[in-house]
């Protein structure tokens, strides 16, 4: 079958590999009718996350067609319409007890390699998903696989920022990062009430799709955060969701945008081992810093769904691009080169 595979040179390339079959009663094969490019794909190209070799199928966001279960698997059935969890759980630890999936004792990841459980991932005509009771969700008839396929990691990522930073009626939230993530994020937190969204980027283009969808921007290129958020608001923000990551530097002007007593939510990936922080301004200003990891997406895609459904969140938004699997070389480019807000791989 077709997938699309890390190459010998660090590439995406397109690839013929093995049919995957089931190996443990709790799996079930999917196959593929949508995946997307997501940023970690770039980390795993980069061998920022170590264990993938070459030849190892990538990707992780999708959704398909159930095509056989293990069989313990009793949530999900041949022929069902599903969307895949990124996060791959062990369903049977203390922390999966308390839908903390993402503190998992066994976290795996799909298309991640060795480190996460050596997985297959999910940018290929078929996938087999472990613990499907867990790690799938059936896709309502009455919604599109495009308004869930983001369920599965960016959508649920964006409001699990939101629920991080505690973000309330009529809160002044600052998103940093205009990003698929950023993009999701923004539009829920204007879903669930607050008073004023405002996104901060470097990218005339991405904060001009911010603006379209309701934001106040800030752009980072030409002004200092700070100082921008307090003539625009006054104060600062008194919720910050950091979708951004990367350097310690995005880390320090979460710092500049929050109010006295606000909230900083971190969902961007950091891989830094240490960086300083303003600590005596950090107390004095009462501010909470809070750093949320991976996301539990099955503990929180039910909630996300019924927001796609009742239209707090439209997450088809965001696809700035739709190609054919056999096209996934040329999506990689252009996602990585920013051309692109989000591409989906049509598969079948
Ligand atoms: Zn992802
Ligand atoms: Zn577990």
């Amino acid at each position: 079958m077709r997938a699309v595979v890390l190459g010998i040179d660090g590439a995406p390339a397109l690839a013929d590999v093995d049919e995957p079959a089931l190996r443990h009663p709790g799996d079930a094969v999917v196959a593929v009718r949508k995946a997307a490019i997501c940023g970690s794909d770039l980390h795993v190209l980069a061998g920022k996350i170590p264990g993938m070799a070459p030849g190892g199928v990538l990707g992780h966001e999708f959704t398909g067609v159930v095509a056989a279960v293990g069989e313990a698997v009793t949530s999900v059935a041949v022929g069902d319409r599903v969307v895949g969890s990124f996060l791959i759980p062990c369903g049977e630890c203390a922390a999966c007890a308390a839908a903390r999936y993402n503190h998992c004792d066994d976290l795996r990841v799909l298309g991640y390699g060795a480190l996460f459980g050596d997985l297959a991932g999910a940018q290929a005509e078929r996938v087999v998903v472990p613990n499907a009771d867990l790690t799938l969700l059936r896709i309502p008839d009455d919604l599109g696989d495009e308004q869930v396929l983001f369920a599965g990691d960016v959508l649920s990522t964006a409001y699990y920022a939101v629920r991080l930073g505690g973000v309330g009626a009529g809160d002044v939230v600052a998103v940093q990062g205009c990003g698929p993530i950023g993009m999701l994020a923004l539009q829920l937190a204007r879903g669930l009430g607050a008073g004023r969204v405002v996104a901060v980027d470097v990218a005339a283009e991405r904060l001009d799709a911010a603006r379209a969808l309701g934001a106040d921007t800030i752009d980072a290129s030409g002004v200092a955060p700070g100082v921008a958020i307090e003539e625009l608001t006054g104060a600062g923000a008194d919720v910050v969701l950091d979708t951004a990551g990367g350097a310690p530097a995005v880390l320090a002007q979460t710092f500049d945008l929050v109010r006295p007593g606000g909230t900083i939510a971190v969902v961007g990936v950091y891989s830094d081992l240490e960086t300083t922080i303003p600590l005596a301004d950090l107390w004095l200003r009462g501010v909470t810093l809070r750093f949320g990891g991976t996301c539990p997406v099955p503990a929180l895609w039910h909630d996300v769904v019924a927001m796609v459904r009742d239209g707090t969140v439209d997450p088809v938004a965001i696809v700035s691009h739709r190609l054919p699997l056999d096209d996934a070389v040329a999506g990689y480019e252009l996602f990585a080169s920013r051309a692109a807000l989000k591409v989906v791989l049509d598969v079948s």
